[in-house]
């Protein structure tokens, strides 16, 4: 930014300078004038005294002989010489005679100057003593006296010139130094200032490091060397702060790898990179999306500062499997992300996840813990190998890393311990269940759902004994399955809205069939989420309340993983359905690898086998036949689900199954044909009694 000249340093200090320069320097003159102007009338007072001590004999000589003539000529003399006027009186005082110089009018500075040296108006008086040789003197010792007044103009005339000169010298000089002070100001602090200023204006804001200011030579051991030194001092403070800033919002607190951010960034030069390589098998980019497997269990078990060990452990392990050249970032939990750069094709990308889970799993201790560690890992690479042909399709960061997460959810489906490369229909996949979502939000809004019922019968007698309520959607004309679309409700939380509607359906279905037809218990199934929900039990109270529904016409089924995955927690909830007299089934028993243990202290009425094993019958009868023999033990109720053949019927009956489900039995009914069915069991008097 360019100083107007006006407001310039250099203009301000020139004027200061030449205005110091005249004060002192008229404050010496006038003292100087003062000093002159004294000089001046002492000399003008001496002269006339002498030039009256000169005149003396005449003078005297003219007054003893009262010689007016005579005494005119010395007076004469006097006005001459310097005297403004003269006069001789006598010894009584008497004027003999008197001359003056006739003046001009005086000019208003010599008047001026006339009244500063001669305010008194000084005269010389000379008293006449010596009467002429040849004259006695008898008793007269004064014979008249000669007066003289000094020619006070003609004195303050010459003072005034002395003066203008001294004045015109004195403003010269007085400049001149001021000048001179200027100058030397501005080659010692405005030059080097301007260029400290102009080094300053010159540094990048956005790059304000690495470039510290030089020090104007000549100044390296001065105030303005120490300023500059400051400065850079300062710049250099200012710029670890800023490392400091950009590290901790670049990189993950806890372990110091790449966070999200540096991710992406790093991911879309490396995205470039690859683009402009021209032989893509040595530039191929591969992307490794990791999850760790059950972290959540170390986590809520071990404690969370474990748990935070474990990630750093764990992010140590992936540094320590890649090259320096790759980059390993945390994207959050226990998520991270793997870039590996100039990968020739596939197989390299694949061996490097290998060595990362082996990596992984050789961690097997956290502190004093011991752990098992793996992780599921997806893939992605671009440019993609598809059969010669490269795709033509170039994602974003962003893209390349949703690719290889949904990669990573694929590893995790399949069990996890593995890696997965990414595949198209992971995409279609992702944007299928995307839609799920979207009209799953929109049936609940409009409770576009609608409620089967599977009948459940006596093994034995046959007789009908309950039924299950099954929720159906039909979405853009197709009807979908719960198996489909409940892991989505669960995932998106509308489990909760989805399962609160079930329930009020199915209560409200076994009152009016109570009612209309007698008493028939109808189960419903109950997800993970619902269960965890704390007001799950309450909710339940308030729905059989609402509906007059008997606690023992509801059953709620809950699967084995869910229960298992966290008993400890659903104990407290199970106790209390239980405590209003609802009953428990354990939904596809024999899945979940239940702890007999707990299985003892569980409250619940039922096991549910599993579909899977009753499929097996009755070849492989192993699994039926514990589950049913356990069940005995535990003086719990059995249900086979997924009857679907006479054999499967008649063992089931046989090893002493109470209930079976199946399609052998009946499909699912709707609501009007399950009523039907009832009606009939009743009237023919083929329901199981019920005792509450
Ligand atoms: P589930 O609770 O084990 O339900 C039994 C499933 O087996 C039902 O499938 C039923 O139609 C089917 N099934 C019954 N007998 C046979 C048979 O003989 N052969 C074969 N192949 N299948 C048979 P559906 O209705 O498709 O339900 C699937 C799962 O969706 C259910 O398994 C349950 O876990 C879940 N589900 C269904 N309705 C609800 C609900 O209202 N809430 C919740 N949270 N989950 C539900
Ligand atoms: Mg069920
Ligand atoms: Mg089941």
């Amino acid at each position: 930014m360019a100083i107007p000249v006006l407001r310039s340093l250099t203009l301000k200090q020139a004027i200061h300078a030449v205005l110091a320069a005249f004060v002192i320097g008229l404050t010496i003159t006038a003292a100087e004038f003062a000093w002159t102007a004294s000089r001046e009338r002492a000399t003008a007072l001496a002269q006339m005294a002498d030039a009256v001590a000169l005149v003396d004999g005449p003078a005297a000589t003219a007054a003893w002989l009262i010689d007016a003539e005579l005494a005119g000529q010395v007076l004469q003399g006097m006005v001459r010489a310097n005297a403004a006027w003269a006069e001789i009186r006598l010894g009584d005082g008497t004027l003999l005679a008197r001359r003056e110089r006739a003046a001009g009018p005086a000019t208003l500075p010599v008047r001026a100057a006339t009244a500063l040296l001669f305010i008194d108006r000084p005269v010389v008086a000379h008293d006449l003593t010596t009467p002429p040789s040849g004259y006695k003197a008898a008793g007269v010792s004064r014979i008249g006296t000669l007066i003289v007044g000094i020619d006070t103009g003609r004195a303050a005339s010459g003072f005034l010139a002395y003066v203008s000169a001294a004045l015109v010298a004195g403003t010269l000089r007085n400049l001149l130094i001021g000048l001179a002070m200027a100058a030397v100001f501005h080659r010692l602090l405005t030059r080097p200032l301007l260029q400290i200023g102009r080094a300053v204006a010159r540094i990048d804001p956005e790059k304000p490091y690495g470039q510290p200011l030089a020090v104007p030579r000549g100044h390296a051991d001065d105030e303005l060397g120490f300023v500059i030194a400051r400065f850079n001092h300062t710049l250099t403070l200012l710029e670890r702060e800023h490392d400091e800033l950009r590290r901790l919002a670049t990189r993950c607190p806890l372990t110091g790898l790449a966070n999200r951010a540096l991710l992406l960034d790093r991911l879309d030069h490396a995205i470039e990179l690859a683009n402009r390589a021209r032989e893509p098998d040595s530039g191929r980019l591969a992307v490794l999306y990791v999850d760790l497997d059950r972290f959540k269990r170390i986590n809520d078990s071990l404690g969370h500062s474990v748990g935070d060990l474990l990630l750093c452990r764990v992010a140590e392990r992936l540094g320590a499997s890649v090259r320096r050249c790759d980059t390993v970032g945390r994207l959050g939990g226990d998520e991270f992300l793997v870039v590996l750069e100039r990968v020739a094709d596939r197989d390299e990308a694949a061996m490097v996840a290998q060595r990362l889970l082996d990596g992984l799993s050789s961690l097997r201790e956290v502190g004093e813990h011991r752990v098992h560690l793996t992780a599921s890992i997806g893939i992605a690479v671009h440019p993609q190998q598809g059969n010669g042909q490269e795709t033509v399709e170039t994602p974003d960061s962003t893209g390349l890393m949703r690719m290889a997460d949904s990669a990573m959810q694929a590893a995790k489906t399949a069990g996890g311990d593995r890696f997965v490369f990414y595949t198209r229909d992971m995409t279609d996949r992702a944007e299928t269940r995307l839609r799920l979502e979207s009209g799953l939000r929109e049936a609940v809004a409009a409770r576009a759902f609608e409620l089967v019922y599977q009948p459940k019968i006596e093994a034995a007698g046959g007789r009908l004994t309950g039924f299950e309520a099954l929720i159906r959607w039909r979405h853009e004309g197709a009807a979908i399955s719960p198996a489909d679309f409940i892991p989505v409700a669960e995932d998106t939380g509308l489990i909760i809205e989805i399962g609160r509607w079930v329930l009020e359906e199915a209560c409200r279905t076994a009152t009016r069939w109570a009612l209309d037809h007698g008493p028939v218990p109808v189960a419903v199934n109950v997800s993970a989420r619902q269960l965890a929900d704390p007001g799950f039990a309450r909710l339940v109270e308030q729905v059989l309340q609402r509906h007059g529904t008997p606690p023992h016409l509801l059953e709620l089924e809950i699967t084995e993983t869910v229960i298992m995955k966290d008993v400890r927690h659903h104990l407290p909830t199970l106790n209390r359905l239980r405590a209003l007299g609802v009953r428990i089934a354990i939904d596809d028993f024999g899945t979940g690898y239940s702890s007999l243990a707990y299985l003892r202290q569980l409250p619940v009425d039922v096991l549910k086998i599993d579909r899977s094993f009753v499929n097996d019958l009755p070849h492989a009868p192993d699994i039926a036949s514990t589950v049913i023999a356990l069940a005995q033990r535990l003086l719990l109720s059995t249900v086979a689900e997924g009857v679907e053949t006479a054999e499967q019927r008649h063992w089931l009956a046989e090893a002493g199954c109470d209930c079976l489900q199946g399609f052998l039995i009946s499909r699912p009914l709707a609501a009007e044909a399950a009523e039907a069915m009832v009606m009939t069991a009743f009237a023919r008097n083929e329901a199981l009694p019920l005792t509450a």
